[in-house]
């Protein structure tokens, strides 16, 4: 059986893989080789898209296309299972990366750690314009509270945050271990009344913009904004304006409409910029590896 990877992969889990099958890494031509595959794996780089799957010659070998890691948007699904191919994810393995950088981002937000290391790069010994705020008291808007959400809800309370959330279907699971006290509220409320709003959602038509000028407008004057889900879940202009404006003290990103992200809110010092790192953690590309290797035994049977 043949397992193509598509996009980097850890060396640990490469020889993983390789317990299951004939391992191609990295492929010149992907249409070509997934003529003879069995197993597609990608990460973020990769779109399997309905016209790769064509191009492939209607790829009638392909059985599964899996994503190390969670979100499935760059995996046309649909045309995925009308050819009769499974797709599978890690949805658990990255949470805890991200909901640490989640954590740090809004600590160094608050406290202009950003700004600082970068005046002193220039030989700028600058304390008075650095004076920052604490996150413990702040209230924290959580708008998802899944795997992620739950997670960056106890470490914010356990960091003496107040945590508030707006989740349609909250996972019951979440927070369950935790003593935490979390409030369920509508979202324009969280919106009103959060220091900082954090988001954790999938990308897909209903969340697709629910940052907007409008959403941004409702939150308080002078509050934050981190997205680590998706990029597209923020509109990307509205934000510029209000960072801009002082509407919004300053946001956090660590996803983008188009990566890799160049465009004008780089032109911003309020904003904290991350390339897409919310998984970048040696322990949860261990984690991912894992759990794709026994998703893949499962799916396999083997
Ligand atoms: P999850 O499915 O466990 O949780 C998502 C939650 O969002 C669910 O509880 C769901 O009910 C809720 N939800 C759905 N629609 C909503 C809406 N309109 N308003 C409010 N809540 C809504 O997902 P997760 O594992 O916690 O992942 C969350 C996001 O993090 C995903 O977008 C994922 O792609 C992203 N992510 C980013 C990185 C990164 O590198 N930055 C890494 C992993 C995951």
């Amino acid at each position: 059986m043949n397992i193509v990877i598509s996009d980097d992969m850890e060396k640990e889990t490469i020889d993983a893989l390789g317990t299951i099958g004939k391992v191609i890494y990295k492929p010149a031509n992907l249409s070509e080789a997934l003529k003879d595959t069995e197993v597609l794996i990608v990460r973020s780089a990769t779109k399997v898209t309905k016209e790769l799957l064509e191009n492939a010659g209607g790829t009638k070998k392909l059985k599964i296309v899996a994503r190390a890691g969670v979100g499935l948007d760059n995996v046309d699904v649909r045309a995925c299972e009308e050819r009769g191919i499974t797709v599978i994810n890690t949805p658990a393995a990255s949470s805890n990366a991200v909901a640490e950088l989640v954590i740090g981002t809004m600590i160094c937000l608050l406290r202009n750690v950003q700004k600082a290391h970068l005046q002193m790069k220039t030989s700028v010994w600058g304390k008075k314009g650095l004076m920052g705020n604490e996150i413990g008291g702040k209230t924290l808007g959580i708008i998802g509270f899944g795997r992620i959400g739950s997670l960056v809800a106890e470490k914010a309370g356990a960091l003496g945050m107040d945590i508030i959330a707006y989740d349609p279907k909250p996972r019951k699971d979440a927070g369950g271990n935790s003593k935490i006290n979390i409030k369920f509220v509508p979202l324009d409320e969280l919106l009103n009344s959060a220091d900082i709003v954090t988001i954790h959602v999938a990308l897909n038509p209903e969340t697709k913009g629910m940052m907007d000028a409008k959403a941004i407008a409702k939150m308080k004057n002078g509050a934050y904004l981190i997205n680590a889900a998706r990029g597209g879940i923020v509109d990307e202009d509205a934000l510029y304006d209000a960072c801009r404006n002082g509407q919004l003290r300053g946001a956090a990103l660590d996803v983008y409409g188009n990566e890799p992200y160049s465009g004008r809110l780089l032109e911003l010092d309020n904003i904290l910029f991350t390339p897409h790192i919310g998984a970048s953690t040696k322990e949860a590309q261990k984690r991912i590896g894992k759990e794709l290797v026994e998703r893949l035994k499962q799916e396999l049977e083997c």
